[in-house]
């Protein structure tokens, strides 16, 4: 939950969804792990509840109220031996996954049906419990294994290639009845599936484009669980991310050195100098400055810009990257940047600041996703006047509107995931650059596109409403 914590687009979905619904009139509190970020935050939250009996091997946790500055509350789930970990919240220090994860998310998920249940202490009931990704998918089955009058859910698919999986013996430390190891329960292939059990037993399922929802129920994208979403697919949609548009504003952005808008842009080419200079590239306002900010991970086809990049430079054009993810990536760029000193600058970590400033630095934005869920560098880019390139899929595909349609085009779309293919679309914007009434058009089109939270919190008001109209 950004500010505080994030890995990708769900801390800043989790970060701005709420305070949206809110101002629609909705009384939304988030359940969130007390992680240090937040202990650190809200030293004074008090404790509202001390869960009991939560069943398997779940400990006793508090809940802990604070108020976020948006005046959203925050229900900080505390147990420090859980929760109260450095680094990020899914991996250890090797980078890989904590081994008590299910018991983890399992204590977020139950605590989280806990509160939809009767047995929730509080004055305050939820009607509809807004579950994200497969870290609280369990809710929805703990809601269902109990007789008792309780919440509807609603399950976000936010990346489906997360499925939550772990061994057989985690049914019984999650204190699931044995009769959820069934294929319509929580088991999946042999193993226990958080997501699946959320998309099994979910009143609704939603995930975060309306091209996405389709994709993922088509064997090729749906990774294993394309037949139960397709036997779902009544209850399943897809709903835009917004951005938060206080956070991404190229007008008042305190993280740039200059600020701009859709009538000064003359302000992005300080931004840009500023960039070039920062970054230890030749400060050339003539060229077109391309940028990536993104994990770096075979989804986001940084495999395909790398193998491309050299004809890139060529076009020539200089190419900076902001990201962290698989070795064999961050090791392919570092070494491609240290062979093109001047053209192309890599950084290796997570740099909130610098990833508000290469928005706004870069000519150009390049995102040839495998598959994208919905993405949200498109948008800041669009924001920012910085045209992207993507591949027509997901999310990408449902922001970005390709240059050759004169009237609305943001962007570049290409299709097949390859190499070639990106490059001809890179070609393509390279040359738009020269030419500034078109670049011109093109980034007006994309500055005045509003990706704002309230459309998204409207729609996602009308899914909790139908899901309260439907019979459980
Ligand atoms: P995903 O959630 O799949 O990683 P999204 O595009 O939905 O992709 O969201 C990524 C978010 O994380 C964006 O806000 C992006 O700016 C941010 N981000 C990704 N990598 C970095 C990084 N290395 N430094 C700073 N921000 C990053």
């Amino acid at each position: 939950m950004a500010p505080w914590v994030k890995t990708g687009g769900l801390g800043d979905v989790a970060g701005a969804l709420p305070a949206a619904l809110r101002a629609l009139g909705h009384d939304v509190r988030v359940l969130v792990p007390a992680y240090p970020a937040l202990l650190r935050a809200f030293p004074d939250a008090l404790e509202i509840a001390r869960p009991h009996w939560l069943g398997g091997l779940l400990p006793t946790p508090s809940l802990r109220q604070a108020l976020a500055g948006d005046g959203t509350p925050l229900l900080l789930l505390d147990y420090p031996h859980f929760f109260d970990r450095p680094g990020n919240p899914y991996l250890g220090p090797e980078g890989r996954d904590w081994l008590d994860n299910h018991l983890r998310f399992g204590l977020l998920s139950r605590v989280a049906a806990w509160l939809g249940s009767e047995a929730s202490t509080l004055d305050w009931a939820p009607d509809v419990i807004h579950c994200n990704d497969w870290q609280t998918g369990l809710a929805p089955a703990y809601l269902a294994y109990r007789a008792e009058r309780r919440a509807k859910s609603l399950v976000t698919i936010h990346n489906l290639a997360f499925q939550g999986l772990f061994d057989h013996a985690a049914l019984f430390e999650l204190g699931l009845p044995d009769e959820a190891w069934t294929m319509d329960g929580v088991e999946f292939y042999g193993h226990l599936s958080f997501l699946k059990a959320g998309l099994q037993h979910a009143s609704a399922i939603s995930t975060v484009s309306p091209s996405y929802a389709r994709e993922i129920q088509t064997d090729a994208e749906g990774m294993g669980m394309a037949g139960l979403l397709r036997h779902r697919s009544a209850q399943l949609s897809g709903i835009l991310n917004g951005i938060d548009t206080r956070e991404w504003d190229p007008a008042r952005d305190r993280h740039l050195p200059q600020h701009y808008g859709q009538r000064r842009l003359e302000g992005k080419a300080v931004n840009k100098a500023n960039l070039q200079a920062e970054m230890g590239l030749a400060v050339r306002a003539d060229l077109p400055l391309l940028a990536v900010v993104s994990r770096l991970t075979e989804q986001k086809g940084l495999d395909l810009f790398l193998e491309v990049a050299a004809q890139t430079l060529a076009l020539p054009a200089q190419i900076v990257v902001l990201g962290s993810g698989a070795h064999g990536l961050e090791h392919g760029w570092t070494a491609f940047a240290h062979r093109h000193p001047g053209s192309c600058a890599v950084r290796i970590g997570f740099d909130e600041g610098l990833a508000h400033r290469i928005e706004a630095g870069a000519d150009i934005f390049v995102m040839p996703s495998r598959f994208e869920p919905c993405g949200l560098n498109q948008m800041y880019s669009l924001r920012y006047g910085t045209p992207p390139v993507v591949r027509a899929t997901g999310g990408l595909a449902d922001t970005v509107i390709d240059a050759a349609d004169e009237k609305h085009g943001n962007g570049f779309v290409f299709g097949p995931a390859t190499g070639e293919a990106l490059f001809a679309a890179l070609q393509r914007a390279a040359s738009a650059f020269q030419e500034p009434t078109l670049w011109r058009r093109l980034q007006k089109h994309g500055m005045a596109r509003d990706s704002s939270w309230r459309e998204a919190a409207g729609h996602y008001v009308e899914l909790y409403e139908s899901i309260l109209r439907e019979a459980s």
